[in-house]
């Protein structure tokens, strides 16, 4: 029987784990497209996959109805992201007993981000500061939910230091979490920093990488304003070319690369940041190299 968890799926694994990450549309049109990319993901054959959540009303609803989409079409276990946004602390109570009624055993616990333009992230009127206090909620409330928490290789953007940013992740993992997902990067020496820091602090949870695939220096651009992470510059200039189906061919490149080098290192799986793009994990370059390393550790 597949485990229910991500905590028993990586204890259990004789290979790297590969996990997919999707984001829950807004209209019912864009649940019809989600569906057909599913679909034509199937011999993909993800480990898990796991779905973000909007922190508003309706975006809420559309979270709760991706990971039920996702469930119903067999990509199971789904990892269900909650973030502390706007949240009172019986609020999330709520939505954490309505998850687990749903039959998912999975939550990437996470604080969330400030408002656009602000710097500092306020919590809700009796809601939670940090991701750390959500894990500490999930586990009192169902000790049966696996959590998975966000660790930044190039350390998180309010952190005041690296060191810092590493004691709370500790506090995470100190508080019940089960196991951690890495923002994306772009260079593989930046995650093997992190994994030798984290280790020398003492957290032992699993780390899974997270990579994102660039088709153009412009997505490049889109990637590192969100995630305030860093690109060599060999990425950049590979991405510069007036040609769409080159610049697409050297983000699949350098995407393989980094997948080939961190499984040559023992990474117990690989996280892909795919934007519903069923058309990136089906690249024959991509499914060659998937298909290499789950052939070659089976
Ligand atoms: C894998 C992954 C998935 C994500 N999914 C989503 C999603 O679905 N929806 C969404 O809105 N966002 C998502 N995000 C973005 C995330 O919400 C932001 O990066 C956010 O700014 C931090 O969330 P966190 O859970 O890491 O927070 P925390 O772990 O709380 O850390 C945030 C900051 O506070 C500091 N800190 C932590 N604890 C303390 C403490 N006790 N005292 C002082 N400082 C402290 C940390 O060092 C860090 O600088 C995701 C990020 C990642 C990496």
């Amino acid at each position: 029987m597949t485990p229910s968890t991500i905590r028993e799926l990586l204890a259990a694994r004789r290979q790297p784990t590969l996990s997919l990450e999707f984001y829950p549309p807004k209209d019912p049109l864009g649940f019809g497209i989600l569906g057909g990319s599913i679909e034509r993901m199937r011999p993909v054959h993800p480990d898990f996959v796991t779905c973000t959540y909007g922190a508003g009303g309706s975006s809420r609803e559309f979270s709760f109805a991706a990971w039920d989409l996702l469930g119903r079409m067999g990509f199971t276990p789904v990892v269900a992201h909650l973030t502390c946004v706007g949240a009172s602390r019986a609020d999330l109570a709520a939505q954490i007993d309505r998850i687990h009624a749903s039959g998912i055993r999975n939550i990437m616990a996470l604080r969330g981000d400030p408002p656009r333009g602000e710097t500092t992230f306020k919590p809700a009127p009796d809601g939670l500061a940090h991701a750390s206090d959500l894990v500490a909620l999930i586990k009192s409330r169902h000790p049966d939910i696996c959590c998975g928490v966000a660790g930044y290789p190039e350390t998180h953007p309010e952190a005041p230091s690296p060191a810092d940013d590493l004691r709370h992740l500790r506090e995470k993992v100190d508080a019940g979490a089960d196991f951690i997902n890495t923002q994306l990067f772009f260079d593989n020496a930046a995650y093997f920093r992190f994994l030798d820091a984290a280790r020398a602090a003492g957290i032992r949870a699993p780390i899974l990488p997270g990579l994102m695939p660039v088709a153009s220096a412009a997505q490049l651009d889109r990637s590192l304003a969100f995630s305030r992470a860093t690109a060599p510059q060999k990425l950049r200039e590979a991405l510069q070319t007036p040609d769409p189906e080159a610049a697409r061919a050297a983000g699949i490149e350098w995407l393989v690369a980094q997948i080939d080098g961190l499984i040559a290192h023992g990474a117990p799986g690989i996280h892909l940041y795919i934007l519903n793009q069923a058309r990136t994990i089906l690249d024959p370059r991509l499914a060659e190299c998937l298909a290499r390393w789950r052939k070659a550790s089976s």
